[in-house]
């Protein structure tokens, strides 16, 4: 038996709840993970609140607020945890946060005596319909998957394809955050400028058309939690208190777009049509259990000492899974599978070098992991956790299980991610899925 010193209560695998449908094998949301996200009934006028996951169900923590059965010390973040975003919940210390979890737990275990009270505040998950669970003050999409750095690298830059600053730090660009979107969120195909291949020697002719290389990211959202000011910096063994937990994200990506526009400051068009992120955020608490070492190789830089932390098992080890429904098929079929454990920098480090420079993060900003891919060439399931890869840059056919192919997304096609952790002595505990259908372009009669 491991010591894991992140562990408590909480995450003890032979919790049951009340709620029969968590403690069904499989199930996403048993008692051990406890995510949280904002909901109301679809297809009514009620608003948005605060809602936790457990089992079919979810906690509408705005009507538990109203009993009152938590300790008084609670009430305040009861309240936040109900409210129709969660950046204030998002503001609470981790200590706060943690001493919710226990609540939740506790209430919700086997034997509870208030099952009785706390059944008349669920709301079954069928009936559901998610909003984003923050106002996004702003969203950084970092790039700390080294597979999918070096597989990019090999396909267009094969003379030299490592990035030199890679392994020195977790390279982002800061995106947009207004068009971060729940899932579920149709995406229409994007116009923009792109510079078709021309002979050597002939003129460049970039055009204004709809982009013809609409790709996906497998990604984790991380969700932020609680401020750094102007100026102040936050140290890497500080910064797990500075996150509230992850998500599936999506990064759409027009890759004609993206090719022609990133040089010299990184995407624009290409990226900022649409990010797509799961209703649900599972807290940083729950995935203690499936922490993990941080790969890195005896060649490899040494990390300098303001991104190296002291915990031994700093990342985290997430089944990451691609699953694509095409108009023409009926049923959808998995693309590829990997872990967000081959990540080379760990959220906490994506966190200390952002801030590093001083630049003040808040309660409810958006991190994205950049794409998350296995290394290439698995022949049994494939690991690249895009089609840019897995087309070796659009140049050839990925074959599906269904026997369609499949270059880049077509017109009607619905891209899905699901996520999943699972460590020997620990519960199952899963993240829901972000799906999105893609839409086609406007037609526009002036180019
Ligand atoms: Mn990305």
């Amino acid at each position: 038996m491991t010591t894991n010193t992140h562990l408590n209560a909480t995450h003890d695998p032979a919790l049951k709840s009340w709620v029969l449908s968590a403690n069904i094998a499989g199930c996403d949301f048993p008692i051990q993970n406890l995510p949280h996200s904002v909901f109301k009934r679809a297809g009514t006028n009620e608003s948005f609140r605060g809602g936790v996951a457990i089992g079919d169900q979810i906690l509408d923590m705005q009507a538990v607020a109203a009993l009152g059965v938590f300790a008084t010390d609670l009430g305040a973040i009861a309240i936040d945890a109900g409210k129709p975003k969660l950046n204030d919940l998002m503001a609470h210390s981790r200590f706060d946060r943690s001493a919710l979890r226990a609540a939740l737990s506790e209430c919700l275990s086997s034997g509870s005596p208030h099952a009785a009270a706390l059944a008349d505040c669920l709301v079954p998950q069928s009936q559901a319909e998610y909003g984003l669970a923050t106002q996004v003050g702003d969203y950084t999409d970092f790039f700390t998957s080294y597979n999918h750095m070096i597989n990019c690298g090999r396909i267009f830059n094969p003379q030299n394809p490592e990035v030199p600053s890679f392994k020195h730090l977790p390279i982002a660009y800061h995106g947009r955050a207004s068009s971060v979107s729940i899932s579920g969120t149709n995406v229409k195909r994007p116009w923009g400028q792109i510079n078709p291949p021309v002979a050597a020697g002939a003129v460049q002719a970039p055009i204004h058309a709809t982009c013809q290389a609409l790709d996906y990211e497998m990604e984790l959202g991380i969700w932020i939690a609680g401020s750094n000011a102007l100026g102040r910096t936050i140290e890497v063994d500080a910064a797990e208190d500075h996150i509230f937990g992850m998500c599936l994200l999506n990064d759409w990506s027009a890759r004609d777009i993206q090719g022609w526009e990133s040089t010299p400051l990184g995407p624009f068009l290409g990226k900022n049509f649409c990010t797509s992120v799961s209703p649900w955020i599972v807290t940083w608490e729950a995935l203690s259990p499936y922490r993990t070492n941080l790969p890195r190789a005896a060649t490899d830089p040494k990390t300098l000492p303001y991104l190296l932390p002291k915990d031994t098992k700093p990342a985290i080890d997430i089944c990451c899974e691609v699953w694509l429904k095409t108009p023409t098929y009926p049923a959808q079929v998995q693309i590829s599978s990997t872990s967000y454990k081959h990540s080379y920098w760990t959220p906490a480090q994506m966190i200390a070098h952002h801030t590093s420079g001083g630049c003040n993060l808040q309660s409810g900003d958006l991190f994205g992991t950049g794409t998350i891919s296995g290394l290439a060439g698995n022949t049994v399931l494939a690991e690249e956790g895009c089609l840019v890869e897995l087309s070796s840059g659009g140049k050839v056919d990925v074959t599906l299980s269904s026997g369609e192919a499949r270059r880049f997304l077509l017109d009607g096609d619905t891209l899905t991610l699901k996520g999943s952790c699972t460590a020997a002595g620990h519960a199952r505990i899963g993240f829901g899925e972000v799906s999105g259908k893609v839409l086609p372009a406007d037609s526009r009669s002036s180019v």
